[in-house]
């Protein structure tokens, strides 16, 4: 709802000085005003897990919100689909071999260019509240209080420039707390804003909070149609990684069978008053087989799915103070994802990979008066396009060493005759956590190649007949013309994006392997 009142007090205030003032001069809540963005950004979140994705495991009545007052991106990807890598995309607009965050083991050069910084610059106040990841302090942020490193879902510390704070409560809410502050009370309302709410949920190893430790207890999750995978007809990296729900999950970590440390001492109660007889029915049980791997996605299912319900809980506190305040009107809200999950798809969790589930990401914006409510739109976007998006909504010129392209256009629900018809792809963090090999790719609206390039492999999916990419077809005549286009377009994509080869060396004892 709009806030007629303010609206029209605003306008009046602001007319005398419309005449006088250059436009990056006039007050954010004013007639002719440039829109402040709210960016709420989470990490690892399954576009399996929203409902306006067409989720069959969970309800997000919130984020639903945002797509049905706005713009849902069915064809939003990443360019290297893990964390720290992801954000550094998102910040600089240049791929990974550009900015420098190849893995999530650098650390991040924040010297370097940034849409903050360039915000900053064309006279945005510019906040970051949540998770960073990036190990070096943020840059390019009149205010921020960051996470250190992963950040824990209860009892947060916080760094910030004058210090580490540490706030009691439920990580989740405590980020939209000092983001709801910020608005209410911090900032300078002279400047239009641009926001970031930044979550560490869902990330692994999902401890909900407690008013959700119950729900979903009554009723069984769906699985996914892949969950038993068994990796047939694909190259050796699908079954030499070490990310499966099945055998690579810890029975403290994951499915907290001990209670999780970093709790109070009321949260430790409350904790154990709702998981010790749930834990004890399955020691209890002595489950094997499949039983033991479905009781195993379940527990993992329901942790991550109560996760999301308190992300979900504190979006619509967001949009509910935007209401209230009359700042809905001129607000663009943006959320997206670092990267995209497996929630049970091919019997995997994490992500890495450029199979679709992580390759994905979600990515909805509301933005009154612009864009067309209920939109669905079904261009290859990517993480790449938000600098630039970002730039252009404010106004500001987009710097022609980014790679990305602006979503402006597709907003305004115009698509560009040029508009890109295939997009690229490359991981890097081998060796690494969950053993997924390095590989680079390409992808456009029908087909997917893929080279696993430590060992010269090729994939290639045929994404119309086989969504869930189960079949590799690469080498068979049928398909030997769509190869070699689309060899070409990899080629082609390498070279546009000035891609090197990556020659990091692999250590003795792996190189064994290959
Ligand atoms: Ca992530």
């Amino acid at each position: 709802m709009i806030d007629e009142e303010s609206k029209s007090k605003d306008c009046r205030e602001m007319k005398p000085f419309i005449f006088l003032l250059p436009l990056f001069m006039i007050s954010s809540q004013g007639f002719g005003k440039r829109p402040n963005i709210l960016f709420i950004f989470s990490d690892d979140h399954a576009y399996q897990a929203i409902s306006a994705y067409g989720s069959n495991r969970n309800k997000t009545p919130n984020l639903d919100r945002i797509a049905n007052e706005g713009m849902r991106f069915d064809r939003a990807f990443v360019t290297n689909s893990i964390c720290a890598p992801s954000r550094a995309v998102v910040l600089t607009g240049k791929h990974s071999h550009l900015n420098g965050q190849l893995t999530n083991m650098e650390t991040f050069d924040g010297s370097q260019q940034t849409f903050p910084k360039l915000l900053q610059k064309a006279g945005y106040q510019t906040a970051l509240f949540g998770k960073w990841h990036l190990k070096s302090s943020p840059t390019g942020f009149d205010f921020w209080e960051v996470l250190r490193g992963q950040g824990p879902y209860y009892n947060p510390l916080f760094i910030t420039p004058k210090g580490n704070k540490n706030i009691s409560g439920y990580t989740t809410d405590i980020i939209t707390d000092r983001t709801l502050d910020w608005l209410k009370n911090e900032r300078n309302s002279e400047q239009p804003f641009f926001l970031c709410s930044w979550h560490k949920a869902p990330h692994r190893n999902w401890l909900p909070a407690p008013k959700y430790m119950k729900k979903y207890d009554d009723q069984d999750i769906p699985e996914p149609e892949t969950l038993r995978d068994d990796y047939r007809n694909r190259l050796s990296p699908a079954s030499s990684q070490t990310m499966t729900i099945d055998k690579h999950m810890r029975d403290d970590w994951d499915f907290k069978l001990t209670t999780p440390k970093g709790f109070n001492n009321e949260q430790k109660r409350i904790w154990e008053a709702v998981y010790e007889p749930k834990n004890k029915a399955f020691r209890e049980a002595k489950l094997k087989g499949d039983d033991l791997l479905k009781w195993k996605y379940q527990r993992y299912a329901k942790d991550y799915l109560r996760c999301i319900d308190s992300v979900d809980e504190n979006i619509g506190r967001l949009l509910h103070y935007l209401d209230k305040s009359g700042l809905a009107e001129n607000t663009i809200v943006i959320y997206s994802s670092d990267q995209g999950w497996y929630l049970g798809e091919h019997g995997w969790y994490d992500k890495r990979w450029m199979y679709e589930e992580s390759f994905r990401t979600p990515l909805m914006i509301r933005w009154p008066g612009t864009i067309r409510p209920g939109s669905v739109n079904m261009n290859l976007v990517q993480n790449l396009d938000y600098a630039q998006t970002f730039l252009d909504i404010c106004g500001t010129d987009q710097p022609m060493d980014m790679q990305g392209r602006s979503l402006l256009p597709l907003l305004k629900g115009e698509t560009p005759d040029d508009w890109r018809e295939s997009i690229y792809y490359q991981y890097y963090e081998f060796p690494g956590y969950h053993n997924v090999r390095r590989h680079y790719g390409v992808r456009n609206h029908r087909y997917k190649l893929i080279h696993f390039y430590m060992i010269d492999g090729w994939e290639l999916y045929d994404l119309e007949k086989d969504p869930q990419e189960l079949n590799s077809v690469y080498g068979e005549p049928a398909y030997a013309k769509i190869t070699e286009e689309l060899k070409k377009e990899l080629s082609r994509l390498r070279k546009e994006y000035k891609v090197p080869q990556d020659t990091r060396p692999l250590p003795n004892k792996i190189r064994k392997l290959f």
